[in-house]
């Protein structure tokens, strides 16, 4: 009696001084310890009533059987199972309902399958706990079979029935089906089962019919926090992501206090709209809800302030975090990475394996592009071996950013090594391959790749095209670009993208053919855009056409009046035509507008740190070792027959001031800095935001010759392998 009170203790009481105990007293309590969420005291209570004299009975195992379910203790399950074929009371309909159950929730499902099968009776429980099942152990198409063998069999299904038949048509896209079964539901009762209702709402939201939820939605009579939940998690999953804010807002105003499932559907809405405003008055209801120590919801947190730009309040907050798991740092480290922290995202990775956390995939994704933005090889190493000793090398997306990082580096043999190791590739592998050959000049190689692509049964995607496209650029192989240009649509069905134009646009001014490639942009379908005719007026400067440059120049002016690089390619063109009075009037305009440009810098890897060197720069600590290295090679290049070209300078001051002709350009200072500090006969990487200048590429090519080493510099272009006084490039760059 008092058991179903609700009061356990006096329940107990009462039990304990029982003088004599039957099988219906020992289950009440047993079955009272069960609905009140104690499993390890019903299972312990189990325990003591085999050592009386009593037998358990079918009730006492349907009680037991549901506890071990929860607690996932299948052999303990499997043993009842025994005692109850051993008693031949399997065919009970109560008892094996309890059992199909127990193996379902325990993983075995093919077991809990056969057991069904097997009933001679079944009740709406039964069929319940075999469709849960296959949903929970995620066979959603043998769910929704099982429920049409239901229908059939003549069950009338209940509100149970369709709390686990929704979610499988959700997880399955499966709308038709859930038309069907919203449609079946004709029992005014079940539909306004809070449960059911809800699973309808989550059901149109995640296959997609986003205003079918809301019509439901907004019809229901009854709301709690979890059916808001799932009309804020569907607006985010389709994309509505100011839809998902919105609903959050009515929410509070409907005075339903928001839970950290809430935050963690508002919150990613907030990160992938930057809606940073909005993020902070979160931040605010979470506070003062005193969910901010929820792990869930302090990622979720972390990772809104890095997407919104706000690095260092993520920072903060992550500081703060009362306990960090692995998606804790993979948020930090992402967010440092995209917001061009690469150091400081290295640094946390670093910090992160001291902390013993153990990286998984998103963290070795999120961290190889960093390592290949910096071209920090070293670090790079160290992580492909972290990735190797725990076993994630055949992660097809680990192996790609590993590959894509070895490329980066200028390591091409090792990423086409690891490349040829995948146990699997899919279609970003082979463009990570071909982009990788293309930046480092090894254009034939990019084509070869390409022509494997269809041999391994993957379709090149618009990627691929654009990546082979650029190779052939680089390589100015005019004739096999077009082809691979027109057969784009025909056979390949891809409409060219703006990003082929610029490929197509890059490919014909380089190689000289200004007029075709003018002919060409006029005729094209899309708008052309900014960086298009960039292209075309570098090529136009490189090619000495100093009408059609002048023409561009202007036309990008008045696109994009603010862009520095238009200006230093106009004067550029004035330049190489000697026209200095026109030179000046650009300077002065630039200077009168306030335009900056961007200032080079270089990054080295040194005793697996990163050094960074900006044109002139004399903020290292060995910077007297490095002028000095700097002057003495001066002195052996001009015994070599190198002398500083000023109209070299003049003419490719494209990114870096002529005033600034007496300093050392930054890729100068940072191969210095490598001759001093990495071993002797290694070869010397340099990666550089900016175009490398005319003059720093050539004495880049004497300093190979002089010092006997390769020097690999990636420039905002591609890569140039120096090597005994040549470059990879050919010079066409
Ligand atoms: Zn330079
Ligand atoms: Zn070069």
């Amino acid at each position: 009696m008092y058991a179903k009170s609700g009061s356990l203790v006096d329940a107990r009481k009462v039990f304990d001084h029982m003088e004599q105990r039957d099988n219906l007293s020992w289950n009440t309590i047993i079955a009272a310890y069960r609905r009140h969420g104690y499993p390890q005291e019903t299972v312990t209570l189990f325990h003591h009533m085999q050592q009386t004299v009593l037998q358990p009975d079918r009730f006492t195992f349907a009680t037991v059987l549901p506890t071990f379910a929860k607690m996932g203790a299948l052999e303990q399950g499997m043993n009842i199972h025994q005692r109850i074929k051993d008693k031949g009371i399997l065919s009970d309909v109560v008892v094996a309902t309890a059992l199909v159950d127990m193996y379902a929730k325990c993983g075995k499902i093919d077991k809990a399958s056969e057991l069904f099968d097997r009933m001679p009776e079944r009740n709406v429980f039964s069929w319940n706990a075999i469709i849960a099942g296959y949903t929970q152990n995620g066979f959603v198409e043998k769910t929704l079979e099982t429920f049409r063998q239901m229908q059939f069999a003549g069950v009338k299904p209940d509100p149970a029935t369709f709390a686990s038949i929704l979610p499988a048509c959700a997880k399955m896209g499966a709308l038709e089906q859930g038309i069907d079964i919203h449609r079946s539901i004709k029992d005014r009762s079940i539909l306004s089962d809070i449960v059911v209702a809800t699973a309808l709402v989550d059901m149109y939201a995640k296959c997609g019919s986003v205003d079918k939820a809301r019509e439901l939605f907004d019809k229901m009579t009854r709301r709690n926090v979890i059916s808001w939940n799932v009309m804020i998690g569907g607006y985010a999953q389709n994309g509505f992501v100011e839809k998902a804010l919105e609903t959050f807002k009515q929410m509070q105003l409907a005075g339903v206090m928001p839970d950290s499932a809430t935050f963690a559907s508002v919150l990613p809405a907030c990160a992938k709209m930057g809606a940073l405003e909005q993020g902070v008055d979160i931040h605010q209801s979470i506070m003062e809800g005193g969910l901010l120590s929820n792990l869930i919801v302090g990622n979720a947190l972390v990772d809104m302030y890095a997407k919104c730009g706000s690095i260092d309040k993520a920072h903060e907050l992550f500081d703060k975090l009362p306990q960090k798991n692995v998606v804790s740092w993979n948020a930090m480290i992402a967010g440092y990475a995209q917001n061009g922290y690469v150091e400081k995202a290295l640094e946390t990775f670093n910090r992160m394996q001291m902390a013993c956390v153990k990286p998984n995939s998103t963290t070795f994704a999120s961290i190889l592009p960093a390592c290949a933005k910096m071209g920090a090889l070293e670090q790079g190493m160290d992580i492909h071996q972290c990735i190797m000793e725990r076993g994630f090398l055949s992660d097809i997306r680990v192996g790609n950013a590993l590959v894509d990082m070895y490329a980066k580096c200028g390591s091409i043999d090792k990423a086409r090594e690891l490349f040829d190791k995948m146990p699997q590739k899919n279609v970003v592998s082979w463009n990570v391959m071909i982009a990788g050959y293309a930046q480092n000049g090894l254009c034939k190689d990019a084509l070869k790749i390409f022509e494997l692509i269809e041999h391994s049964g993957t379709y090149p995607d618009t990627v691929s095209f654009a990546c082979v496209l650029c190779a052939c650029s680089h390589a100015g192989l005019v004739n096999e670009g077009c082809t691979f240009f027109n057969h784009m649509s025909d056979p390949y069905c891809i409409t060219p993208t703006v990003d082929h134009y610029v490929c197509m646009v890059d490919l014909l001014a380089r190689a000289g053919y200004l007029e075709d490639c003018l002919n060409f942009i006029i005729k094209m379908p899309l708008k052309p855009v900014v960086g298009l005719w960039m292209s075309f007026l570098g090529a136009c400067r490189a090619h000495m056409n100093i009408g059609l440059g002048v023409f561009t120049a202007l036309l990008l002016l008045d696109l994009d009046p603010e862009n520095a690089a238009t200006y230093v390619l106009l004067s550029n063109n004035y330049a190489k035509a000697g026209r200095w009075s026109e030179v000046q009037i650009v300077r002065r305009l630039m200077k009168d507008k306030g335009i900056k440009k961007i200032p080079g810098c270089s990054w080295i890897e040194g005793h697996k740190t990163v050094h960074v060197f900006c044109v002139g720069d004399r903020s290292h600590p060995q910077t007297q070792e490095i002028y000095a290295k700097l002057e003495k090679l001066d002195w052996e290049m001009k015994a070599a027959g190198y002398f500083p070209d000023s109209r070299h300078l003049l003419n490719d001051v494209e990114e870096e001031e002529k005033e600034l002709f007496l300093c050392y350009h930054s890729e100068k200072l940072a191969i210095a800095f490598g001759l001093l500090n990495t071993p002797l006969g290694s070869a010397i990487r340099v990666v550089k935001n900016l175009r490398i200048c005319a003059d720093c590429h050539i004495a880049t090519k004497f300093i190979s010759k002089i010092v006997g080493r390769e020097i690999i510099v990636r420039d905002a272009n591609r890569f140039h392998h120096f090597k005994e006084g040549e470059c990879s490039c050919g010079d066409y760059w």
